[in-house]
């Protein structure tokens, strides 16, 4: 199986994974780059995947479904240009022959759900949308603090070896808020210098992995002491519990330059 971004817009990836004759999409917020590298590739498009309704994500189903007869499966609750075939939390999917699961992450927006493979090739794969980014997380327009917290540990809760496919390229600049809470983490330094490189060759930097996440994402380390401590030293009165920690550095990070 092939995993392959398609740039759009300034920062999306539209996530396409395909077998050498049939592809899957995830958000194609945009239909030319997809359709170009379908054609390149001679490949037909079995299914596209919604994570959730922002224009950015949905802008080129429309059109992909109509040039292509792909399907599409996207969140029960959520505005999508029908028709849709509506799926939630618990679901079982077979694209391509693989198992994927659906998973409610609820926060970004109040309907969003990721797709879960747990074999692709050897290694699970995370579609995740806007919930969960490399070194950071979505912002919160429709959910609450509590509702992304829990969505967030039930990704961090995925074998450490999934790997993640974010829909946006935020890594640099989520890396420089992680450093700001986490000066002396090491693997975050190690990773910020990486990722850079990176991007100097305008490679993306992404997938990354529930375990590299769980060691450098400050979202994910709402429990971890030095997180805790500059999470009140940022916001006095912080409670030292996880939710009230994570809810600190959600507006922290929202105003943060
Ligand atoms: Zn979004
Ligand atoms: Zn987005």
């Amino acid at each position: 199986m092939v995993l392959h971004p398609v740039p759009a817009f300034d920062d999306n990836y539209i996530w396409l994974l395909h077998d050498g004759q049939r592809a899957v999409v995830v958000d194609p917020g945009q239909a030319e780059g997809v359709l170009a590298y379908l054609q390149t590739h001679q490949l037909r498009l079995d299914s596209i995947l919604i994570t959730h309704h922002h224009g950015d994500h949905t802008g080129g189903v429309a059109v992909l479904r109509e040039r292509t007869g792909a399907s599409v499966l996207g969140p029960m609750r959520e505005a999508l240009p029908e028709p849709v075939h509506r799926v939630c939390g618990g679901d079982v999917l077979d694209l391509l022959g693989r198992r994927f699961e659906v998973i409610d992450v609820p926060g970004h927006t109040a309907g969003h759900v990721a797709f879960f493979a747990p074999d692709v090739d050897g290694s699970p794969l995370l579609f995740c949308g806007d919930t969960l980014f490399s070194g950071g997380c979505g912002r919160l327009f429709e959910g609450s603090p509590a509702q992304m917290f829990d969505s967030l540990c039930r990704l961090a809760e995925l074998p450490d070896e999934t790997r993640v496919c974010c829909a946006h390229e935020y890594t640099l600049s989520n890396l420089r808020f992680a450093l700001a809470v986490e000066p002396d983490n090491a693997a975050l330094a190690a990773y910020q210098t990486h990722c850079q490189a990176l991007r100097a060759r305008n490679l993306p930097t992404l997938p990354g992995s529930i375990g590299l996440e769980k060691q450098i994402n400050p979202f994910l380390r709402s429990r971890v002491a030095a997180v805790v401590r500059s999470a009140q030293a940022h916001a006095p009165g912080t409670a030292g519990d996880a939710l009230s920690v994570f809810t600190t550095l959600r507006e922290w990070k929202n105003q943060f330059r």
